[in-house]
């Protein structure tokens, strides 16, 4: 296996963004750009090594974005990219790899799929892209105020992004032989020295902040891909009274006894609706449907759950999975589960397979072992999008 190592150009100040850090030092959601780019590195099984190049006054941001990251010194940049880009190919010739890839900090969001295409495009070609086909038309522009002198055909058109890959030794003596300051990437500085640069196929979502307005997209799409998930626990009791069954999950239960409320006493659908409710930050059943009101007298509690679940969907939510414990020495629960399973999983319209219902006693302890009532617990997780 060739080594490869990734160099990572983070010397840039970004005075586009208006902050009087360097962007690559701000947070998106959470955790910096800088880091954000280092971990999709880190975490790529064909990287070798890691190589920053930082800004000379950013030795302080730098060790604070990468704490707790086990990478090599970072080296200090030169007043170009240029310069940056070759003081990075030196450092790294202590460890003489035989592949690198040259990569722009502020591209957060390249994925390990760009970076295989890469990886693999070095097997045949000695420089590789990664680039996407121009999709808006092309103009150009030279006038005050502008208007358009004519428009440049995009066809055969592509938009360089990083990491662009290279033989280690040929980007080196390339960029040492450069004379051109005016190159913005170092494909370029591989065709000047008449390397051939193969391109392959980037991502859209790799784009690189350069702007407010980037930040804001970037955000939006981590925030897109990862996922909220919140849990929910819910907990009632409901004693018994008079009567000859019970209702739990909306499923009759023959038992010598009834459960006491004031709505159906449906103290298992109560435990899911609080702990619905509970993971959506929506406060509880008794806030939603207040007890004294005469309104929910012996109510079907299958309206709470409705109403929670319809909450979670307003809330953009998702149940994940339902684990629901129902607590007494009788009636036996088993027998009826999968009809409560299957009531639940038609009122939430969610697979009966991300449902469970389990039972116990409390080995005649306690007031549910006195058989003065049922307890019932509930644990729900939500996914928000
Ligand atoms: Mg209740």
């Amino acid at each position: 296996m060739p080594h490869c190592a990734a160099l990572i150009l983070a010397g840039g100040f970004g005075s586009r963004v208006g902050a009087n850090i360097p962007k690559q030092y701000l947070f998106i959601n959470g955790k910096s750009v800088l880091r954000r780019t280092i971990e999709i590195f880190e975490a790529h099984p064909l990287i070798d090594s890691i190589q920053v190049v930082i800004g000379e006054m950013d030795g302080e941001l730098y060790s604070k974005t990468v704490t707790g990251i086990d990478i090599c010194a970072p080296v200090i940049g030169g007043s170009t990219r240029q310069a940056s880009g070759l003081k990075g190919l030196e450092t790294l010739e202590r460890l003489s790899p035989d592949l690198v890839l040259i990569h722009d900090a502020a591209r957060p969001l390249v994925d390990h799929a760009t970076i295989d295409r890469v990886i693999n495009g070095l097997e045949k070609n000695s420089a590789v892209l990664p680039a996407i086909p121009v999709s808006d038309t092309l103009k150009r522009s030279t006038g005050v105020p502008p208007t358009v002198d004519h428009t440049i055909p995009r066809a055969d058109i592509w938009c360089a992004q990083t990491p662009q890959g290279f033989r280690y030794h040929q980007i080196l003596d390339a960029h040492r032989r450069n004379t051109d300051p005016s190159l913005t990437d170092d494909a370029a500085i591989a065709e000047n020295a008449g390397i051939a640069v193969a391109l392959v196929q980037g991502n859209r979502r790799n784009f690189k902040i350069t702007d407010q307005e980037d930040f804001e997209r970037a955000a939006r799409v981590i925030a897109g891909t990862t996922p909220d998930i919140r849990i929910g626990s819910g907990f009632d009791i409901h004693t018994f009274a008079e009567g000859s069954h019970v209702i739990l999950c909306g499923i009759k239960l023959k038992h010598d006894r009834a459960l006491a409320g004031h709505s159906d006493a449906d103290v298992a659908m109560h435990a899911v609706t609080d702990a619905l409710l509970g993971a959506i930050s929506a406060g509880d059943i008794g806030r939603h449907f207040p007890p004294g009101d005469k309104k929910w007298r012996g109510a079907k509690s299958r309206i709470f759950l409705e109403h929670a679940n319809k909450l979670v969907i307003h809330r953009g939510g998702q149940i994940g999975n339902i684990d629901l414990t129902i607590i007494c020495e009788a009636p036996q629960i088993s027998p009826y589960a999968k009809q409560m399973v299957n009531s639940l999983s038609g009122i939430l319209n969610i697979d009966s397979s991300r449902i469970n219902i389990k039972a116990t006693t409390t080995e005649t302890l306690g007031f549910t072992g006195r058989r003065e009532g049922i307890a019932a617990h509930a644990s729900v997780t939500v996914r928000l999008s």
